[in-house]
């Protein structure tokens, strides 16, 4: 009898073993998952269970404010969830072919459309402008951080900004009350599946680095079949497994 009981006990500890070796979540990481284009019913179900799976506490949604109204339950679920939701203006415009008045517009716009959709205040927070809010000379910068590889290592302030954020919209944000976030690593995830070796690359420790995910998956069978969700938790996994 005791040795049944004995080989029952080693079988527990062996399976608690196994279960604690899976279960890295993220404890003291520095670094922040963003979510642009959103919210989506076929991924942002799926990502708010993998973030919380993971322990994940900074996440940010940049949302679409049109797809806000489309879908008010998805934002409702990412609040329900508790990560934040930031501007990605009404209609994906790029802003650095707006005026300043007409920014401002949208982003009164945007709020109306997220409070209506949580049928409360939102304390918006964040933003990002689409493509970056960039002037073409400014895109051309940006290429050059991004292949030096400077990008990854940039701390993400007001400095950084002024480089590279067409001034209408960085200072149209400020006058919101709005923090302008960029992002130091991009996979192309709109074109590419996300490569593992990319993030091993880009990857700084103790630096608080902003990576930068797609919610695209209406793309699929046209440009290209984004596939964040299958491709999330491999990155979650070894993010992780640097903390
Ligand atoms: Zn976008």
């Amino acid at each position: 009898m005791w040795n049944g009981i004995f080989k029952v006990l080693v079988i527990f500890m062996v399976f608690i073993s196994f279960v604690q070796s899976n279960d890295k979540t993220f404890k003291n990481c520095n670094s922040t998952l963003t979510f642009d284009d959103g919210p989506h019913p076929e991924t942002t179900p799926i990502l708010l269970e993998q973030l919380k799976e993971k322990n994940v506490k900074n996440a940010i949604f940049f949302l679409i404010g049109d797809r806000i109204a489309q879908y008010p339950e998805l934002v409702k679920k990412i609040q329900s969830y508790q990560y934040d939701i930031g501007y990605h203006s009404m209609h994906h415009t790029n802003q650095a072919k707006m005026t300043a008045n007409e920014i401002h517009q949208d982003i009164q716009e945007f709020k109306n459309t997220l409070n209506q959709a949580l049928e409360s205040n939102y304390d918006l927070k964040y933003a990002r402008p689409p493509f970056g809010g960039m002037t073409q000379k400014s895109v051309k910068l940006f290429k050059e951080l991004e292949t030096t590889g400077k990008l990854k290592q940039q701390t993400l302030n007001d400095e950084f900004n002024a480089q590279l954020i067409a001034r209408q919209v960085r200072e149209t944000y400020q006058a919101n009350g709005l923090q302008t976030l960029l992002w130091n690593v991009d996979f192309k995830d709109w074109e590419q599946r996300i490569d593992m070796n990319h993030a091993r690359e880009q990857f700084v420790p103790n630096l608080k680095q902003i990576w930068l995910f797609h919610e695209m998956p209406s793309y699929k069978g046209t440009i290209f079949n984004n596939q964040i969700t299958e491709d999330l938790p491999q990155f979650l996994n070894f993010l992780c497994e640097q903390y």
